[in-house]
């Protein structure tokens, strides 16, 4: 799970790192407000997740209350569009943070490197907004290291990559328990990404953090409490939010044929095969080994909200998940939604003879293969589009 600017920022500001004041709101009058309780130059920053705001006109400076609250009006409900994300984001809530005067921009990271099976901190010199061209075309400009999780970040280490990276020693003792809140921050959380970029220098030669990114492991969210409350205020799928709730493997795809299988390895399958044979994948739903009725019945439930939905497609390899306890749950779907829809069902494995004989006399169209499968469903979605 991706963090908000102003979620990470919090985090940071609670390990005792220096963050600029302000707040988050969703109003032209509430930025008007806010920027006259700061009293001074603010700058507004739209809360999208994704990279590259700056360039994408995601990030002003308004010099009055007045300033602030037009240049919001513009903002929210606009799309922004960076090389990052393409399909870009909407607005909907904007950080409205006492304005710094910037000398420099420096660049701090934290991520997991795959290689060393370890954290590695990353520093340089050359942050802001430039950074992937800093990386691209000067890599020596970046000093990364290790850090050996049972000794945890050493305050030598810390002072080593800032030298690495070619800092004034003036400013190796104030950065260094940057490196180490964030650190801190980093593990507290179970980030798997911590940024600030920019650290930034005022001209006052203070060390501020200007940008923070996190991101938070999906599998620690069950142990990080506070991040669940982020969770509702981040701009998720609905859909995908909601399969979350329910333990429902489900990802959207965009297209109108609707798919559900157990595996997740037949379920990517049957994607493709619906592509292949000409049809637009609706989504990604695994219903996972030993589902019961009612699990099937709650994956049709999540994959029928999505109005794109013109056909569906089950395609079940039964192990330990029973053909019968499928077909039991389409069943049950069928009596208490309203469904128009054709569903194609093709089943294999443990108990589907008794599964197809259930299915017998319904509206269900059986399958005998998955291409077959595919092919039915893509065919009967194209004949009821024209
Ligand atoms: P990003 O483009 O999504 O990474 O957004 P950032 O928050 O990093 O902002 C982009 C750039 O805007 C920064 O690199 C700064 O140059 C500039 N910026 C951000 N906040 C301030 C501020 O308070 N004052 C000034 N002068 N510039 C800022
Ligand atoms: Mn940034």
């Amino acid at each position: 799970m991706k963090l908000h600017e102003y979620q990470a920022k919090q985090i940071l500001h609670d390990v005792g790192l220096p963050v600029p004041q302000g707040e988050v709101t969703s109003s032209p009058e509430g930025v008007r407000a806010i920027a006259e309780r700061l009293g001074r130059r603010v700058v507004i920053k739209a809360q999208v997740l994704m990279g590259g705001r700056g360039k994408a006109g995601g990030i002003q400076l308004a010099n009055t209350p007045d300033e602030a609250e037009q240049i919001v009006r513009n903002l929210l409900g606009k799309r922004l569009i960076s090389p990052q994300n393409p399909q870009g984001m909407v607005v909907e809530k904007v950080l409205v943070e006492e304005a710094i005067d910037i000398a420099k921009e420096f660049y701090i990271g934290i991520t997991v490197d795959r290689t060393s099976q370890r954290n590695a901190l990353m520093v340089s010199q050359y942050g802001g907004m430039d950074i992937e061209e800093v990386a691209a075309t000067h890599p020596d400009a970046i000093a990364t290291v290790d850090i050996d999780p049972c000794i945890g970040l050493t305050d030598y280490k810390a002072r080593e990559v800032l030298y690495a990276a070619g800092f004034d020693s003036a400013l190796i003792r104030p950065l260094a328990p940057i490196l180490h809140g964030l650190y801190r921050a980093y593990l507290a959380c179970d980030a798997n990404l911590a940024e600030i970029n920019p650290c930034a220098l005022t001209t006052d030669g203070q060390l501020m953090v200007a940008d923070a990114k996190m991101t938070i492991d999906d599998n620690a969210l069950f142990r990080q409490k506070r991040l669940a409350a982020y969770r509702e205020e981040s701009a998720e799928d609905p859909i995908e939010a909601e399969a979350q709730q329910r333990g429902v493997a489900y990802v959207r795809l965009g297209g109108n044929i609707g798919i559900i299988g157990n595996g997740a390895g037949l379920v990517m399958c049957t994607v493709d095969e619906v592509a292949r044979a000409g049809g637009k994948p609706a989504n990604f739903l695994d219903i996972g080994g030993g589902a019961k009725a009612e699990q099937v019945r709650q994956a049709v439930e999540i994959v029928l909200m999505d109005p794109n939905v013109k056909g569906l497609l089950f395609n079940i390899f039964g192990g330990i998940t029973r053909g019968d306890e499928v077909a039991q749950g389409i069943l049950d779907a069928l009596q208490t939604m309203d469904i128009r829809i054709p569903i194609v069902v093709r089943l294999a494995g443990t108990h589907a003879e008794e599964g197809l004989a259930l299915l017998r006399g319904t509206p269900l169209i059986p399958a005998e293969t998955m291409q077959e499968a595919a092919r039915r469903i893509v065919s009967l979605v194209q004949a009821s589009a024209t």
